[in-house]
């Protein structure tokens, strides 16, 4: 590998023009100059002891060509578009729109890559100046079927993120003790040879030892695949806090765990979930929604608040958390009696003969029961079920929810209930539904609400149809690499322990209770572009973890900016943002399949000026690197003799003597593993490889619908027909699921779509001993997790997290908007202002989750802007964070930096949530129960946070107890149903449960 300091050769002789080049923000064209070496040289002459905050502004060049014209073009599905044509991106001229009213021209090569601020993955397009190779913009990548050109404000802010003054620039080793803040610069050499020894002593001793923990992870397979080459059990998710609960109940229907709805040719969208503002995949998805309402379809949303999409909505179901299944029920309870629904569909595709010989087993009415009594006995005179039989089931099954019933439950108008039914009822099988956190997430059972919500879709046979509900197995691109590692004979009880079989997927969120229990402990511990201890619930308990040198042995945080948990690791490494480092990403946005590329556009810009470029942190601000190298790297680091058998996976398929190399990995992957790219790019003269990093984006089909009817030699039986079928051991869509039956859930309202009391239940919530709920589980459109921090941008336009309340409850408390309340919850209390809104139904107060960064160090860590400066008081298992003071303006490179205007940057909630994990899905249930709410005494200040981590460990148990392990329940001796999904999944003889896993003796298992 170049070292930084190999840079240095060759950059004094450009030092001098340097000193005439880039003074301001514009500069006449040298033509003497070389753009790729004054790039580099000022990367290295700028290098020596910078860690952070000290990212310089970039300069653009002046033109002196004239600008290119743009024109309108009109697409076939109407929409009209005004982007820079692909034949002109190699070299594009336009005016600086920041220079006006002065004519300024700037000459670009505009590179696409793709967004990496949420997992839409966007195409965008990076404007970089053709001469100084600085990015001037990003834009929307019109070439990129998902997203279409168009982006959400999180898109064109990545300039933001890239330019932020306070990034981290360099690898960082920590010389104090964890959490002190005191770190030097270190060598991508010294922190690759050092991580890798620990990493291949683990290996050599275990197979659980080394923990890749991954926030959202924005790209897809190259990780997994790493990890699986390390023969590790070592992949740990946030899904359990984020999309468990929705995953489980699409799983148990289908054998798929996400929805892809075509939303752009629905008659009616039924939606439980903000998706005009935040959706799964929210630009994509929010765009198509809005194409189908605008050809007449109906929008219909679930939610407690008044959200974006709830004030788009045709009718708006503003329901009581965790009632929703009782709405969803009701509609199909009126499809069922009115006749409106698809017999035939569900006669083909539905386990209708599984479910009526269950029926005598789980029903829990006597009349139900009856009628499958008698269904079996017609079975066997007759010798086969018949399906009217199976309609009076399910009929009487389903008749106790009338709409009466659920608006009752939900407390809405019954009248809205009705309308919504009729909207579902005519759409037929254009319905698109989608549910992603939100309910799901929010309540204990939250996963029957997406069992719930597909109810709705089997019924209208809505099923993968134009304008109905597809699923991810059949919209999301899989691209296979060049050589996969195999499935491991491993299994990490950290991840996922016996009582939780069917948990999608790891236990993440529960890691630092499980340490406190002695359950195991970690030798090398990655946080990947992650932050648990912030966006996870309870992180106080995950700061006494992460302090802990005996259960985290090794902490190596890869992250593009600051975060809260990064602050306590040993080892912080600079990580790019979208246009600084290569993946792949393909999502299912609509009834199609494409495939996205993310570039290092400085990187691509470099090489097509002819300049090679070794590794991307060449051509990065810093030393910035990506993953793809960086894996690569660290694996040969681990194995550099081939010994473990972990080397010949990042070996060139050419030369094994040396290490793969990015454009032979994605360029094996375009020319063998992407029907239909070899042949587009020929039909242009370019290698799959070239056309990729042409156009950022390719587009492998399009309107693909009911792919389960397509023949398939080995697959379903379907009226004598093989037929692809779905992912579930039958084949069919299960709606009485026999695994669930099997693994010790056999109740009717487990192992049938069916409702699950919420532990926010009303019953649960004494209001009038002042309890409230408080729904934490919202985002806002211009912010993500953490992600987003130190984006002065996103910033202006969101910085605070305020209770909203209803001016019912507000007068009860005495409060009105801006007034400071704490609000206490099972384990501790926390102060923040209130807003007094109507958008929010009495009895429940609403923060978004996004807000509330924090820094234990003056001019160090998260930017100032976007961050308080807070006190730890720690005594024991008391903990207080207190607000010294919040954001403010600061001096920087960047003099947008001194504009900060706010100081309200928000409350750090989720410190003071308890652990709820779901005991099926092991979602974190979002949703707290606020023991009080009042308004603040004289001493309390905003942004006070206090919490007992000896509650943490009690609430935690309290949860722990509604489980049921597979110890005492697995049928087959094993930890999970093996056809469940896993992100890597091993062999099945990993899966026997061993004698003694953690706390429990086999040989006492329940009978
Ligand atoms: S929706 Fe997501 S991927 Fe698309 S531009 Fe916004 S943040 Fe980026």
């Amino acid at each position: 590998m170049t070292s930084s300091a190999s840079n240095h050769a060759g950059t004094l002789s450009f030092l001098a023009k340097l000193l005439t080049f880039g003074k301001g923000t514009t500069a006449k064209r040298d033509t003497s100059i070389d753009p790729v070496a004054v790039a580099k040289a000022a990367k290295a002459a700028s290098a020596p002891e910078r860690t952070q905050g000290q990212m310089e502004q970039p300069n653009y060049s002046e033109s002196d060509q004239e600008p290119v014209k743009l024109e309108v073009v009109k697409h076939a599905d109407g929409r009209m578009s005004q982007y820079p044509p692909p034949d002109r991106w190699d070299d594009w001229v336009e005016y600086d729109s920041k220079a006006w009213p002065k004519k300024v021209a700037r000459r670009y090569t505009l590179v696409p890559t793709i967004c990496f601020n949420c997992e839409s993955a966007c195409g965008l397009l990076a404007y970089v100046d053709k001469e100084t190779c600085e990015i001037r913009k990003f834009e929307g990548n019109p070439e990129h079927p998902g997203s279409r050109g168009r982006n959400c404000a999180k898109g064109p802010a990545t300039h933001n993120q890239i330019y932020d003054p306070e990034r981290i620039l360099y690898p960082l080793k920590r010389v104090g003790e964890r959490g002190e803040g005191k770190w030097k610069r270190v060598s991508w050499e010294e922190a690759l040879a050092d991580i890798a020894a620990k990493m291949r002593a683990s290996r050599e001793r275990r197979r659980d030892g080394i923990m890749y923990h991954v926030g959202r992870p924005g790209e897809d397979h190259y990780a997994n695949r790493a990890i699986q080459a390390w023969g590790v059990d070592g992949h740990n998710s946030h899904t359990n806090i984020c999309s468990a609960g929705a995953r489980l109940g699409y799983f148990i229907w289908s054998g798929a765990d996400r929805p892809s709805p075509d939303y752009a040719n629905a008659k009616a969208t039924l939606l439980v979930s903000a998706h005009l503002e935040t959706g799964h995949y929210f630009n994509p998805h929010a765009q198509r929604i809005m194409e189908g309402k605008r050809r007449g379809g109906r929008i219909i949303v679930l939610d407690p608040r008044l959200s974006n999409t709830a004030s788009r909505a045709d009718v708006w179901l503003p329901t009581w958390p965790g009632s929703e299944s009782w709405v969803l029920l009701s509609i199909a309870r009126h499809l069922l009696e009115t006749g409106r629904w698809n017999r035939e569909f569900v006669r083909r595709w539905v386990n209708w003969r599984e479910t009526l010989a269950a029926a005598p087993k789980f029903a829990e009415d006597p009349k139900v029961r009856q009628l499958a009594q008698a269904a079996a006995e017609r079975k066997l005179k007759e010798g086969d079920w018949a399906f009217e039989d199976f309609v009076e089931v399910l009929k009487a099954m389903y008749a106790e929810f009338t709409f009466e019933k659920a608006a009752e439950e939900a407390q809405v108008p019954v009248e809205r209930i009705r309308e919504a039914a009729e909207i579902v009822a005519e759409a037929g099988t254009r319905l698109a539904t989608h549910t992603w956190r939100s309910a799901t997430m929010g309540n204990l059972g939250g996963w029957q609400v997406a069992r719930t919500l597909f109810f709705l879709n089997v019924l209208t046979g809505s099923v993968a149809t134009e304008g109905g509900t597809g699923l991810t197995t059949w919209d999301k691109f899989k691209a296979k690499p060049f050589k996969s590692p195999p499935a491991l004979n491993a299994w990490n009880e950290l991840h996922l322990p016996h009582e939780w079989p069917f948990a999608m997927y790891e236990m993440s969120f529960l890691l630092p209770h499980f340490l406190e229990e002695g359950r195991g402990d970690v030798d090398v511990y990655f946080t990947r572009v992650y932050n648990p201890m912030w966006i996870n619930p309870d992180g106080f308990m995950w700061l006494k973890a992460l302090r802990d040198e005996e259960k985290i042995k090794c902490h190596v945080a890869l992250t593009p900016t600051w975060n809260e948990t990064a602050w306590f690791a040993d080892y912080v490494l600079p990580m790019g943002h979208a246009g600084e480092r290569h993946d792949l990403m393909s999502q299912e946005t609509h009834a199609g399949q494409w495939i996205g590329f993310r570039q290092p556009v400085r990187r691509v810009a470099m090489e097509r000026a002819g300049q090679t470029v070794e590794r991307t942190w060449e051509a990065n601000p810093g030393e910035v690197w990506e993953e793809t190298e960086f894996w690569i790297d660290l694996s040969w680091a681990m194995d550099p003799d081939g010994e473990l058998g972990v080397r010949e996976y990042f070996e060139a398929p050419t030369d094994p003597s040396r290490p793969i190399t990015v454009d032979e990995y994605f360029g094996w992957i375009f020319e063998h593993s992407v029907p239909g790219l070899p042949e587009a790019a020929e039909s242009e003269g370019l290698t799959p490889l070239q056309y990729m990093r042409k156009y950022g984006a390719f587009e492998v089909s399009r309107d693909r619908y009911a792919r389960y009817e397509e023949p398939k030699e080995d697959g379903v039986e379907i009226d004598g027909e093989a037929k692809v079928g779905f992912g579930t051991p039958s084949g069919k869509l299960e709606l009485f699921s026999p695994t669930m039956h099997e693994w010790g859930w056999p109740e009717q309202r487990h192992c049938v779509p069916w409702v699950l009391e919420s532990h926010v239940h009303p019953r649960h919530i004494d209001r009038a001993k002042g309890e409230m709920l408080l729904l934490p589980t919202f985002r806002l459109p211009t912010l993500i997790h953490t992600r987003s921090a130190n984006a002065k941008w996103l910033y202006e336009i969101s910085h605070k997290n305020p209770v909203w309340m209803h001016p019912e409850d507000a007068a009860r408390l005495g409060v009105a908007t801006g007034d400071l309340v704490r609000v206490e919850t099972e384990i501790g209390y926390f102060v923040d202002r209130v807003w007094v809104t109507e958008g929010i139904k009495p009895g429940i107060i609403a923060m978004s989750h996004h807000l509330g960064r924090w820094r234990l160090k003056e001019g160090d860590g998260i930017g100032a802007g976007m961050s308080s400066l807070v006190t730890l008081d720690e005594k024991g298992d008391d903990h207080e964070l207190h607000v010294v003071h919040g954001g403010k303006a600061w001096k920087s490179p960047d003099p947008d930096t001194s504009r900060v205007w706010w100081e309200d940057v928000g409350v750090h909630q989720n410190l003071t949530h308890a652990v709820h994990p779901d005991p099926i899905s092991g979602a974190h249930c979002w949703h707290q129960k606020a023991l009080s709410v009042r308004k603040a005494e004289a001493h309390e200040r905003h942004g006070d946070v206090t919490v007992d981590t000896k509650k943490s460990m009690e609430v935690y148990r309290e949860w722990l107890a509604l489980t049921r392990s597979a110890v005492d329940h697995s049928p087959d001796g094993t930890r999970r149903p093996y056809w469940f999904k896993r992100p890597l999944k091993p062999v099945k003889e990993a899966y026997a449960l061993p004698n003694h896993p953690w706390g429990r003796d086999r040989s006492e298992a329940a009978e």
